[in-house]
């Protein structure tokens, strides 16, 4: 139990916050002060210098009084905060700022695997085979790195999470290790699924090696785009999953010619993609194409597929 008149032997909160923050004489009751609570570059704690109270409108650390400050600030009880707070045990001060560790990157590659282990070939009829086909993409075999997931969870921006098929692909980093997964969200009946967004990455965007490359090989940014420039030419192709690693696109060994497939949108960003992938892989003395659709406007190789074929 604390003696009946413990409050009287507290520190007052201007002598607490002064020791703390070397407040200048003459400080105001509410003074703005760099926060110790998260590492602040410009004061955005708030401190009443008579009450105690104070709150920190970037990282949100509050409480009511020096009491709930110390708690906070050294992760102890109240009766452990009170005591220090009386001023006989006043010694404990100056304290450094507390450095909350940074925030690490998320490790994804537990998630990967296992939603990777949850897919499935892809199989005649199910939503995979019905969405490509539906964009005129049939294969007799399709690649492995390709699978249909039944059940993908999907988080939207309430964090409300919904669950749906899904094709997801393998995406690898140079050594061919699998470094995330890109996954298109669809309907059963092979539509892309009513989601803001449909198609997502997960972990490190990477390539898809769709086919074995001969000396030749294509790439794409997207995967239907990959696929189709393929059936359309007889090239090995990979999908490079964005523009930006497209762009850094490195060819396997063995690999003498690229094919570049450009998508041709408005902001012209597919054609300069290409461009600038092909002077790197010219002055690597690599063979170079740039496959354009022929089409008018925009759309990519995809999209010319479906014309000729519908
Ligand atoms: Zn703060």
């Amino acid at each position: 139990m604390l003696p009946p008149d413990w409050k009287e032997g507290l520190v007052s909160p201007a002598d607490f916050y002064g020791q703390l923050f070397e407040l200048k004489p003459g400080s105001k009751t509410n003074s703005l002060v760099k926060c110790c609570f998260h590492s602040d570059t410009r004061p955005s704690l708030s401190i009443n210098l008579d009450s105690g109270k104070y709150c920190c409108f970037s990282c949100g650390a509050k409480g009511g009084d020096v009491i709930d400050f110390y708690q906070a600030f050294h992760g102890v009880s109240f009766r452990d905060a009170v005591e220090c707070l009386s001023s006989n045990r006043f010694d404990y001060f100056p304290v450094p700022a507390i450095q909350r560790p940074k925030k690490q990157s998320m490790d994804f590659s537990w998630l990967l695997k296992r939603i990777w282990k949850e897919g499935q070939p892809i199989s005649k009829g199910d939503p995979v085979d019905l969405y490509l086909a539906g964009r005129c993409i049939r294969l007799a075999e399709y690649p492995s790195v390709l699978r249909y997931h039944p059940n993908l969870q999907y988080t939207h921006e309430d964090d409300t999470k919904t669950f749906h098929p899904a094709m997801i692909a393998a995406m690898v980093d140079d050594n061919g290790k699998i470094a995330g997964l890109h996954r298109t969200y669809l309907t059963e009946d092979g539509s892309k699924a009513d989601l803001s967004k449909s198609k997502r990455f997960l972990g490190s965007v990477g390539t898809i090696r769709l086919m074995k490359p001969t000396k030749e090989l294509a790439v794409a940014e997207g995967i239907e785009t990959a696929i189709s420039y393929h059936l359309l030419a007889n090239i090995p192709a990979w999908s490079c999953s964005s523009s930006r690693n497209l762009e850094k696109f490195e060819p396997p060994e063995g690999v003498s010619t690229v094919f570049i497939c450009a998508d041709l949108d408005r902001s012209e960003t597919g054609v300069k993609t290409a461009n600038a992938l092909a002077s790197k892989l010219i002055r690597k003395r690599i063979e170079v194409r740039i496959a354009k659709p022929p089409l008018k406007g925009s759309g990519d190789w995809n999209d010319y597929l479906k014309r000729i074929t519908t």
